[in-house]
């Protein structure tokens, strides 16, 4: 699997590292109702480019094929209390 990162291109999953889905970081019910609707074969990621920039990147994956749709820098580490 390739992920496109915003700074350095594409580059091989390994160099990336997984943080974690959107629900799991307490999206709120409004927000996982929206992203549920909007298509439920897809998810909302975090991760980071560990092995390159160390940017962090919200992914759009599509859960059948698990390629990614999009990615996008953001701009701190999402909160999700595992502090990894
Ligand atoms: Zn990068």
């Amino acid at each position: 699997m390739l992920i496109s990162c915003p700074f350095c291109g594409e580059r091989e999953v390994a160099e990336f590292e997984f943080r974690c889905t959107l629900e799991e970081r307490g999206a709120t019910a409004a927000e996982r109702l929206y992203f549920r609707l909007a298509d439920p074969r897809r998810s909302l990621e975090h991760w980071q480019h560990v092995r390159g920039c160390r940017m962090w990147l919200e992914l759009h994956r599509d859960l059948r094929t698990g390629r990614v749709l999009r990615t996008a820098s953001v701009p701190v580490p999402p909160a999700d209390g595992t502090g990894s």
